[in-house]
């Protein structure tokens, strides 16, 4: 996050200009446009060298009309309860647009998860889960992965909620390890799905996948199955990624002019997301600086990293070739910047419809869990592309009917379903 980027208010004043477009009524407004639900809390870890960190947990949840509250927890140093309060809220328009019946949530830590040893790591997550277990459970609050997570973290998070209730119950977090209450394709499903979208879009726009290049930001789970995607799906060339090196503290883009091949980058990528810099020289990458990525002539940007990264500092850098920006990242396009994308007529996929493919699949995977019965992979994919296909669809008619960009017409769909429950419920 840059020091003059605030997620919660850009998510706010997202919020705020689609609410005057619906004429919603003030008390709406009100309850939506701040969390039902807010927990900070301290979790004490034993360190290895004997000694005591303490770090500070959160958990925000934003809505549950639709359903219990669904998101991510994220452990990253720059971690605040405004980026866990933005988070939460974008997860409650996901989940609505995406039409899975679940709510908004979001958690984290304040904390590099790379200079942990794997068994701080454990002891860090179990005392996460401690510090909050009595407000989760599959029909109240259902964490997964997101930046700084894994799945083998969620196992351990299942494991300790499940010792504390005293009865197995995987339903409480997704995105576990397959053989541990996971489902298959939740790894890829995040990344396939934006290329799902992307597919469509690139339907709308009438441009043919296999001439396309794009370049993608970030090399974490989204942008390495989105990479993966935009070539083995779509034919497409991926012509560079740009990503964080933890050993230099510097991030690169990392080129090659007839496309980079993403499977072999992922071979030479450690489990924060740093590419092996030597491996990648020999076998012909060149590398660049790190926001190099965002000034290629390619047809599609893919920022699929952290958010408050396209902004009105760097915007006009975007190359003339530019069509579409497929939001893989929550919030990585600042409110100025966006202006600018509708302005060059850059077709947006705004993130929470983008990057939807994540929490569907967990959302498949609870389903699994409650059934005690496990999908085959394919049908897995399968599923999620019709909810990926049939959610853009929605908002692009959306778009159309009320002469909108992409995003508010997401805004739309979403809020208008999380109003229409809350009325049901009784709310208003
Ligand atoms: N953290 C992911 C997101 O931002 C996935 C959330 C989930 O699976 O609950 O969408």
């Amino acid at each position: 996050m840059t020091a003059d980027f605030n997620p919660f208010e850009v998510a706010q004043s997202q919020f705020d200009r689609v609410a005057g477009q619906l004429q919603l009524a003030g008390e709406v407004r009100q309850i939506l446009r701040w969390p039902l639900r807010e927990f900070r809390f301290q979790i004490s870890v034993h360190m290895d060298d004997g000694t005591n960190r303490v770090f500070f947990g959160f958990r925000v949840q934003h809505n549950d009309a639709r359903g219990p509250c669904k998101g991510g927890i994220r452990f990253h140093p720059n971690e605040t309860l405004d980026t866990v309060r933005a988070l939460a809220m974008w997860m409650t328009w996901k989940c609505a647009v995406a039409d899975i019946p679940l709510g908004g949530g979001k958690g984290g830590a304040v904390l590099d998860p790379s200079s942990l040893s794997v068994g701080e790591k454990e002891r860090l997550c179990r005392g996460w889960v401690d510090g909050i277990y009595k407000n989760l459970g599959p029909r109240n609050d259902v964490p997964a992965p997101d930046v700084g997570t894994t799945p083998q973290m969620m196992g351990w998070m299942m494991d300790e909620y499940s010792m504390l209730v005293g009865q197995y119950t995987p339903g409480v977090i997704t995105g576990k390890p397959v053989g541990s209450g996971g489902s298959l394709g939740r790894t890829e499903a995040t990344g396939y799905g934006v290329i799902y979208t992307v597919r469509e879009a690139m339907k709308h726009l009438q441009l043919d996948p296999r001439g396309c290049t794009a370049a993608v930001q970030g090399f974490g789970n989204v942008a390495q199955y989105a990479s993966i995607g935009f070539v083995e799906q779509l034919g497409g060339k991926v012509l560079c990624v740009a990503c964080y090196d933890r050993n230099d503290k510097t991030t690169y883009t990392y080129s090659k002019a007839d496309g980079i091949n993403p499977r072999f980058l992922q071979s030479i990528t450690d489990q924060y997301g740093t590419v092996d810099q030597a491996k990648a020289k020999a076998a012909g990458y060149t590398l660049e600086p790190g926001d190099a990525w965002l000034t290629k002539d390619v047809d599609v940007l893919i920022p699929a990293a952290i958010e408050g990264q396209i902004t009105a500092a760097n915007v006009d850098g975007i190359s003339r070739q530019v069509k579409m920006v497929a939001e893989g990242a929550n919030g990585p396009t600042s409110p100025e910047a966006d202006v600018v994308l509708k302005q060059r007529n850059i077709f947006v996929i705004p993130d929470f419809l983008c990057n939807a493919g994540g929490v569907t699949v967990s959302y498949f995977e609870s389903v699994q869990n409650d059934a005690n019965y496990y999908w085959e992979h394919e049908a897995v994919l399968r599923r999620l592309d019709q909810k990926m296909t049939t959610a853009f669809r929605g908002v692009l008619e959306m778009a159309r009917q009320r002469d909108v960009a992409m995003r508010d017409a997401a805004y739309m769909v979403a809020i208008d379903r999380v109003v229409k429950a809350m009325e049901l419920r009784g709310w208003l």
